[in-house]
């Protein structure tokens, strides 16, 4: 039984101040015990609110790493150290980054590597164009995001990673895919790490849709067989919308 997973994605959203003040807020509530909760959010920011989470029912996350351990790499914020500060998570090859950073299919596929390495969790997200969903080609480049991301990614470790599936036209426009659109996509990436690995895998990985996801729609993805949690944006900045979000996973 997959245990579904939402976390939020702040994006560069919120100061510092802001941050530690939602963290504050949510450690005092009560969130459903069903559902495994995050909040990824800007490398500056991760410190405090690791320290802040202690203790309370969800993880932090981050929303980017570097595979290298250290180096001379200006700017940039390695895996292992966002393992020693006791990160939870990392959302890996989103396509904000893959877009507007030119991340590379064989860069996320270290970032995936690395991360196992150091048990952060990685949250792959894979996704098309408004493009590639007209001219029909998004199942075969979804299919080469996931072989990409995979490549020897081991039997073991293979379940511990969590897909997003964030079609890139659904991304901060209020055009959500159809529950059932994105069921369908969910699917067929089961499907992919099937033939990638075995039944027993593709049964436990967790696969998230991401993309307008808010509390009105929540439910709906979530009562799909394949959909096991959503990755938020906008809808993941207040405390209350949130935990609606939690509430009705
Ligand atoms: P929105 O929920 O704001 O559409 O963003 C989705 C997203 O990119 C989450 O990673």
């Amino acid at each position: 039984m997959r245990k579904p997973i939402i976390l939020g994605n702040w994006k560069m959203h919120k100061t510092l101040g802001e941050a530690i003040e939602f963290i504050d807020e949510l450690k005092t509530r009560e969130l459903p015990k069903s559902v495994e909760a995050g909040i990824c959010a800007p490398f500056i920011h991760l410190s405090d609110l690791v320290a802040g989470s202690k203790d309370s029912d969800f993880g932090i996350g981050a929303e980017n790493g570097h595979y290298e351990d250290s180096g001379a790499f200006t700017g940039e914020v390695s895996i292992a150290s966002l393992a020693d500060l006791g990160v939870d998570y990392v959302i890996i090859g989103h396509s904000e980054r893959r877009q507007f950073f030119a991340e590379t299919d064989e860069a996320i596929n270290k970032k995936i590597l690395k991360s196992l390495e150091k048990n952060v969790v990685p949250v792959v997200c894979v996704g098309e164009s408004l493009e590639e969903r007209e001219d029909g080609s998004y199942e075969s480049l979804i299919k080469r995001q996931i072989e990409k991301a995979f490549m020897n990614v081991t039997e073991t470790d293979a379940s511990k990673v969590v897909v997003a599936y964030e079609p890139i036209w659904a991304i901060g426009t209020g055009k959500s895919a159809t529950s059932k659109d994105a069921n369908d996509m969910c699917k067929f990436i089961r499907e992919t790490i099937k033939e990638l690995y075995s039944d027993s895998v593709a049964e436990a990985v967790r696969i998230q849709y991401g993309g307008s996801v808010k509390p009105e729609n929540i439910t709906e993805y979530m009562a799909e067989a394949d959909i096991d949690g959503a990755l938020v944006g906008g809808a993941s900045l207040e405390v209350d919308g949130f935990i609606a979000l939690l509430e009705g996973a």
